[in-house]
């Protein structure tokens, strides 16, 4: 310990000697001052463990320099030892009452002067240790109150997260604050099915750019035990943990040095068989987990998955509705738009013929004598022609064309942006491809040929005003086209 300072204020030189002597003897270390003014100014440059102090002073009194030094906050501690000739009734309860520590009469007995001196710095000491530790206490309080508000703010942020957000952005989000929050290098979630082993690495906050890695399990005991388990694994740290036996084994013969040391891993279901894992690890260089890390990840987790499966459902109900307004667009037999698709992308291209002041045109395609090909050969060969047909179409059209099956074995196809003499082109190159195409039968049977006939109908045009007036068009072309002999096309 090193030795304690004391000041000693004193106008008698002889008393001031003497008591400095005394101390040095004793082993303190002792700046004497010769009354009060000089006192304050050793006080002002160096705090001292005790001050001793005379009450009779000619240019500031011991009561004055108490009643300052007591006022101000950094000599609140400061030990005092009044010392003086008055009488010890007055002088002791005057001094004790403005904050001094104890009273010694003039003349001193060395002895005794002795013994207060060290009760004193001895309570110095306790009172000055006490303090330290209430301020450390006070300040670790104020950083765990701090370290509690982040904590509570990070989970607040997960509950407050809308669905706006995809499952896969919101393991992305996750991982970036929750490695914040935890103070950690690496965070990430992993994405597995029972039973198997590989698992994907849906976002990790070390690499932000990573997507969709897959790793394999063997090589990460602490998600294979978090996964088998459905429990929280908290590994310290993994150079001694029974876990890694086995991949220990595995680093040393491939002479790998892993920079992790310490593991939380945290399953949790996401959905349908499938689990999740958070991932939470520390490097060597930084502190091990404990298990107020575990709980705090555990809290983080809990609120996130429930934020996670509102996003899956808010998914899987939007792929669902998707799904289903496709099968609502779609012709079963050959997958092309059915009329009430095309029904409803016919009236947004005429309105936007009118106001591009631009033309479109509606093809009817119906295929001739078709009732023969199922009479002949049956339904099911009926089918495969009408696919056959459909795929010739889609591979004709262009990428803006619709191509949609109107029922029966009629089609129709919507071109924007084309004119009558364009629409007839196109019209006929089909009529070509369909009677070019030799559609296939069953092995050996001989293949089979077909002709088609076509409509043409454009817009804008006199007295057509709506989808259905197009269409009444195209198929009056189309009655012609019959009429006119088939395998042909009409405007
Ligand atoms: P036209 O040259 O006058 O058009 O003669 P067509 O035989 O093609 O005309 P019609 O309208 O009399 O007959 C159409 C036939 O198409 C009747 C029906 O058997 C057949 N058909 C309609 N839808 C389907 C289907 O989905 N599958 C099969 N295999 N045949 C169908
Ligand atoms: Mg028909
Ligand atoms: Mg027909």
């Amino acid at each position: 310990m090193a030795t304690s300072r004391i000041l000693v204020a004193d106008d008698d030189l002889a008393v001031l000697e003497s008591v400095t002597w005394l101390l040095k003897e004793n082993g303190y270390d002792v700046v004497p001052t010769n009354g009060g003014e000089q006192c304050l100014e050793h006080l002002e440059r160096r705090t001292p463990d005790l001050l001793l102090l005379d009450i009779l002073m000619p240019d500031t009194d011991g009561y004055t320099l108490l009643e300052r030094i007591k006022a101000e906050e950094r000599w609140r501690d400061l030990p005092v030892l009044m010392l003086s000739a008055q009488p010890p009734e007055d002088a002791s309860v005057r001094s004790l009452g403005l904050g001094a520590s104890d009273f010694i009469r003039k003349p001193y007995r060395p002895k005794e002067l002795l013994a207060r001196v060290q009760a004193q710095l001895r309570q110095g000491a306790v009172l000055r240790a006490t303090r330290l530790a209430l301020l450390r206490s006070e300040e670790a309080l104020v950083r765990a109150q701090h370290d509690a508000d982040s904590r509570r703010k990070l989970v607040d942020i997960l509950h407050e997260v809308t669905g706006d957000l995809s499952v896969s952005e919101l393991f992305h989000l996750l991982v970036r604050r929750a490695a914040r929050a935890l103070g950690v290098s690496h965070c990430s979630v992993v994405l597995a099915r029972s039973g198997e082993a590989t698992a994907v690495v849906a976002a990790a906050y070390e690499n932000p750019t990573l997507h969709q890695m897959v790793i394999q399990l063997d090589r990460y005991p602490e998600l294979r035990a978090a996964l088998d388990s459905g429990q929280p694994v908290l590994v310290e740290d993994i150079d001694t943990h029974p876990l890694y036996v086995g991949v220990r084994q595995v680093w040393g013969i491939e002479g790998i040095e892993v920079p992790i040391r310490s593991v939380i891993a945290l399953p949790f279901s996401v959905d349908r068989g499938q689990y999740g894992v958070f991932l939470v690890r520390r490097t060597r260089d930084q502190e091990c987990f404990g298990t107020a890390d575990l709980e705090f990840a555990q809290a983080v987790i809990n609120a996130a998955v429930a934020v996670i499966q509102r996003a899956q459902i808010v998914e899987s109900t939007m792929a669902d509705n998707a799904r289903l307004e496709q099968l609502a667009q779609t012709d079963p037999l050959t997958q092309l738009f059915n009329r009430r698709a095309l029904t409803e992308r016919m009236t947004a291209e005429m309105e936007r013929a009118l106001r591009y002041d631009s033309t479109m045109a509606l093809l009817m395609i119906d295929l001739d004598h078709f009732k023969r090909v199922n009479d002949t050969f049956g339904h099911l060969v009926g089918d495969d022609v009408l696919r056959d047909v459909a795929q010739l179409l889609g591979n004709t059209i262009r990428g803006s064309d619709i191509a949609a099956r109107y029922g029966g074995e009629e089609f129709l196809v919507l071109l924007p942006e084309t004119d009558d003499s364009g629409a007839e082109l196109f019209a006929e190159r089909i009529r070509a491809a369909v009677h070019d195409y030799e559609f296939a039968r069953a092995e050996g049977a001989p293949s089979l040929r077909l002709t088609a006939s076509i409509g043409v109908a454009v817009f804008p045009a006199a007295r057509i005003e709506s989808v259905e007036d197009l269409f009444t068009r195209a198929d009056t072309a189309l009655y012609r086209a019959k009429a006119d002999g088939r395998n042909r096309v009409r405007l």
